[in-house]
C-alpha cells in the first residue's frame, strides 16, 4: 500500500533557535518521507555524540543532538521526540534531573540512559522513579542499542498512530506535528481541513460503534497514489479526519484541497455494505499571523459544521462570521431580517476597464449594508448569513432590481454596451421564482437585457448540469450575460466550464495578487487567460491593484481589468462623477504609474 505521508516541517526552526548546538541529520531524499521518527542524543562528550550519531546515521531516524541537559529540554519542548538517549553524568543538570523534567514534557517519550557502571545505583533509582525506561551501560553493544531503539519507536508509534495505516496520527500527535510545522520561519501556507463523511449518520446506523475507524482506514487505503501533495493526516478524538496540507507557492488553496478530496475513492465496500464516501469538509489557512495549531483546527471544524449544514460537498473556508458568538449571530440575524424594510442596503459600483482601448465597459454592483447598531457590515459576513435563510432570495432580488434601474439612470443611452454585473448566490438559482423575478426586474427598470450580467461563483449547484443547464440557457435567452466568478478557486474543471452557457470568466483576485512573487504565479494567470479565451470567453481579471499587475495582464492579453488600481467600489453618486470625468484617451496607463486607489476619480 502506498501511503503518502509527508514530512512537513523543515529543520530551520530549530536551527534558528540554537544554531551552534543542534545538528540535524538531513531527512531522507525526495518528498515522500514518513512522519519523522525523532531521536534525541544527549552527551557532553563530543566524541560520544559523534559515535552515536554515526550509529543511527543510516537508519530512518531523524537525529537531533544536544550537548547538555538544558539544550535537550529546549528541543524536547519544541519537538515531538520519540526516543531519548542520554548520558547520565553531565555538568549543569544530571541525567536523572533531565529525565524527570523531560517526562513531564513528553510522558510518552522512551528514555534510555547510557552510563558507566559506577553510576548504576543512581540509574536504577531513576528507572524506579519512572524517569528512565531503560539502562544501557557504556561501552554499548551497537546491535543491542539499535534493537532497543527500534522497539521503543515501534511502541511509540502504536501510541501515536491511530490505525495500522502508517501516518494516520492520533489527535495529540497531529496537533503537535502542526504546531512544530508552523513554528519555523514562515515559508508556505498550510491548509487545515476538517472532514467527516457526508453520510455520517447513516454510516453510524449501519456499522457498529468503533468500526468507523476501520471504515476510514479502508477509504484511506484506497486513496489514489498519484497525489504528490505534502499532507499529514490525523484521526481526531471525535472520530473525524483532519489533514494539514502544504500549499505550494503558485497554487491556490482551493485547488490543493480539491486535489486532496479528489484523491479519495468515491465509494467503498465495507463488511458487504456499500458506502458513498463524499465528505463534508471545512478548512482554515495559516498565515504569518495565524500559526496557532489549536485555533486553526478549531476554525476548520467550525467551517466543517457549516459545510455539513449546507450539505455542500465542496470544502468551505472558515470565515470570521462563522465564529460570531451565538448572541452576535442572533443580533446580526435579527438586524439583517429588518434591513430590507429599513432601507439599510445600498449598492456600490466598481468600474471595469477594457484593456484594448481603455474604455469603461461595465461595473460590478457590490452590496453594502449600513446598520444603526452594527455600523457597516462586510458582505463577506452578512451574505453567508443570509444564505442560511430564504432571505438571500429577497436580498438578491433587491440587488438585481436596484442595479438594473440605477444603471438606466447612470448610463442613459440605450446604445452603450457597458454592462452592470450583479453577484448571484447559488442558492438564488434554486429558487423557482428566480427567472420570473429577473424578467420582472428587466421590464420594470427598462434596462436592455444585454446590459445586465450575472456573476455566478462555481458551486456544486452549477455542477449539477441537469438542473443548471436549462436555467442558465433561460437566463441567456433573455439576453442577460453570464459570468463565472472567482474562477480557479473552486472545483474548476474546464470540461465542465466548456459545457456551461457562459460568456465571461473572472479570474479570482487571489491569483492576481501574488503575480509579482514568481514566474510560476504569472504563468498560472497566463494559462487561465488562455484557457478562458480558447473557450471563447471574455476574461476579466479582478483585484488589480498596481501598474505592475496591469502591465503583466496586458502582456498576457487579458480582456478586462477590475480593481483598486482604477477605482475602489464607489457609491452611486461618486460613480456617476467618476464616469463623467473618465475619458479613455487620457487614461492610457503608464506602466510605472504609482498605485492610488482613486487615481482616476478626478
Ligand atoms: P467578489 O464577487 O469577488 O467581489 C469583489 C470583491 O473584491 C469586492 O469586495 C471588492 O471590493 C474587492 N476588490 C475589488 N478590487 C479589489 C482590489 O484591487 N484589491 C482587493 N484586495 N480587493 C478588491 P466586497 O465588496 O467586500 O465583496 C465581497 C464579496 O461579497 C464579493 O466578492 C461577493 O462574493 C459578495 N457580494 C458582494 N455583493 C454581493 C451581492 O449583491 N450578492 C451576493 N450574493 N454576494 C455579494
Ligand atoms: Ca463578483
Ligand atoms: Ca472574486
Amino acid at each position: 500500500m502506498v501511503w503518502p505521508v509527508f514530512l512537513l516541517h523543515g529543520t530551520t526552526g530549530l536551527a534558528n533557535k540554537t544554531p551552534s548546538i543542534v545538528t540535524i541529520e538531513p531527512t531522507t531524499s525526495g518528498q515522500e518521507v514518513t512522519v519523522e521518527k525523532l531521536l534525541l542524543l544527549v552527551d557532553d562528550e563530543p566524541y560520544i555524540l559523534k559515535a552515536l550519531q554515526r550509529l543511527f546515521h543510516r537508519s530512518d531516524y531523524k537525529v537531533l543532538t544536544a550537548k547538555c541537559g538544558y539544550q535537550a529540554l529546549d528541543i524536547i519542548r519544541d519537538h515531538p521526540v520519540a526516543v531519548l538517549i542520554s548520558d547520565y553524568n553531565m555538568p549543569n543538570i544530571t541525567g536523572a534531573e533531565l529525565l524527570s523534567v523531560a517526562k513531564t514534557l513528553r510522558p510518552d517519550m522512551y528514555t534510555i540512559v547510557l552510563s558507566g557502571n559506577s553510576d548504576q545505583d543512581a540509574v536504577i533509582q531513576s528507572i524506579n522513579e519512572g524517569g528512565a525506561s531503560k539502562f544501557i551501560s557504556k561501552p554499548w553493544d551497537e546491535n543491542e542499542l539499535h534493537r532497543v531503539v527500534d522497539d521503543a519507536y515501534a511502541n511509540w508509534s502504536k501510541q501515536h498512530y491511530a490505525l495500522d495505516t502508517p501516518g494516520l496520527l492520533k489527535q495529540a500527535s497531529f496537533v503537535d506535528a502542526l504546531n512544530t510545522t508552523l513554528k519555523g520561519p514562515y515559508t508556505h501556507d498550510y491548509a487545515i481541513i476538517y472532514m467527516q463523511l457526508a453520510d455520517y449518520q447513516n454510516v453510524r446506523e449501519v456499522i457498529g460503534t468503533g468500526e468507523e475507524r476501520d471504515l476510514l482506514n479502508r477509504i484511506l487505503e484506497q486513496r489514489s497514489g498519484e497525489s504528490t501533495q505534502e499532507a499529514v493526516m490525523g484521526l481526531m478524538d471525535d472520530g473525524r479526519l483532519c489533514v494539514f496540507l502544504k500549499i505550494p507557492e503558485s497554487e491556490s488553496h482551493e485547488r490543493c484541497i480539491a486535489a486532496l478530496l479528489n484523491s479519495l475513492p468515491p465509494s467503498v465496500t465495507y463488511n458487504t455494505h456499500y458506502f458513498r464516501t463524499a465528505f463534508n469538509s471545512g478548512y482554515s489557512v495559516s498565515a504569518p499571523s495565524r500559526r496557532d495549531a489549536n485555533q486553526l483546527i478549531k476554525d476548520a471544524l467550525t467551517a466543517m459544521h457549516h459545510a455539513t449544514a449546507s450539505g455542500d460537498s465542496k470544502a468551505i473556508k472558515f470565515k470570521r462570521a462563522m465564529q460570531l458568538k451565538s448572541t452576535e449571530q442572533i443580533t446580526l440575524n435579527n438586524q439583517l431580517h429588518q434591513a430590507l424594510e429599513n432601507n439599510e442596503f445600498s449598492l456600490y459600483y466598481q468600474p471595469k476597464i477594457n484593456l484594448a482601448d481603455q474604455s469603461l465597459c461595465g461595473a460590478e454592483a457590490l452590496l453594502r449594508w449600513s446598520n444603526a447598531t452594527l455600523g457597516s457590515v462586510s458582505p463577506d459576513v452578512f451574505i453567508p448569513l443570509a444564505e442560511h435563510s430564504p432571505l438571500i432570495n429577497e436580498i438578491g432580488d433587491w440587488v438585481i432590481r436596484h442595479a438594473a434601474s440605477q444603471w438606466v439612470e447612470v448610463i442613459p443611452t440605450e446604445s452603450t454596451t457597458a454592462r452592470v454585473s450583479v453577484n448571484v448566490s447559488p442558492i438564488q438559482l434554486q429558487d423557482p421564482r428566480f427567472i420570473s423575478r429577473l424578467v420582472s426586474a428587466l421590464s420594470v427598470s427598462g434596462v436592455n437585457p444585454t446590459q445586465l450580467e450575472i456573476e455566478l461563483t462555481e458551486s456544486t449547484a452549477l455542477h449539477d448540469l441537469d438542473s443548471s443547464l436549462p436555467l442558465l440557457r433561460n437566463i441567456r435567452d433573455l439576453g442577460v450575460k453570464i459570468s463565472i466568478d472567482d474562477f480557479g478557486t473552486g472545483f474548476s474543471s474546464l470540461n465542465y466550464l466548456s459545457r456551461l452557457p457562459v460568456d465571461i470568466m473572472k479570474i479570482d483576485r487571489s491569483f492576481v495578487l501574488p503575480m509579482h512573487e514568481s514566474t510560476s504565479n504569472r504563468q498560472l494567470v497566463k494559462n487561465l487567460i488562455n484557457m478562458g479565451q480558447d473557450l471563447g470567453l471574455e476574461v476579466v481579471a479582478e483585484g488589480v491593484e498596481n501598474a505592475e499587475q496591469l502591465a503583466t495582464l496586458a502582456e498576457f492579453g487579458c480582456d478586462v481589468i477590475q480593481g483598486f488600481y482604477y477605482s475602489r467600489p464607489l457609491p452611486l453618486a461618486e460613480f456617476i462623477e467618476f464616469l463623467s470625468g473618465y475619458t479613455p484617451s487620457q487614461q492610457a496607463v503608464p506602466a510605472n504609474a504609482p498605485f492610488d486607489g482613486y487615481r482616476l476619480t478626478g
